[in-house]
């Protein structure tokens, strides 16, 4: 996503660290109810947010327009994934018949050689017809 600044390395963590030591959070208030506490800070934004207004997403606390950003772009890659497997077996289903096709008819063209061809003596007769 370009119109995304990059997010620090730090921010993608555990809903258990998010409450680490020395973050003097109870210092801090909600950024949406002034006279709350913050009980937890928005790893994607970075903001302080109180119970209410955080929710748990893979393991993690989010406020709410970064947990609704994270569940549409969660789903964008999920759809591209689910076909990249699908072209892959098609491409390999395709590459296996036409490889069977080619072993298939060289099989017909070896069965359609009269015995003679192997056994060397269509060339004898062969010479022999020229006499
Ligand atoms: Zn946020
Ligand atoms: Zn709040």
């Amino acid at each position: 996503m370009s119109g995304e600044p990059p997010a620090p390395s730090g921010l993608r963590q555990p809903a258990s660290a998010v409450l680490r030591p020395g973050t003097p959070l109870r210092a801090l208030r909600c950024v949406r109810h002034t006279e709350r506490e913050a009980v937890a800070r928005c790893p994607v934004c970075g903001g302080s947010f109180c119970r209410e207004c955080v929710s748990e997403h893979d393991g993690r606390l989010l406020c709410a327009p970064c947990l609704t950003r994270e569940v549409a772009q969660a789903r964008q890659p999920v759809r591209r994934r689910d076909w990249a497997p699908l072209r892959r077996a098609a491409g390999t289903t395709a590459s296996v018949l036409v490889l069977w096709a080619l072993f298939y008819f060289w099989g017909l063209l070896l069965v359609r050689i009269p015995p003679a061809f192997h056994e060397g003596r269509v060339w004898r007769s062969f010479e022999e017809a020229n006499k």
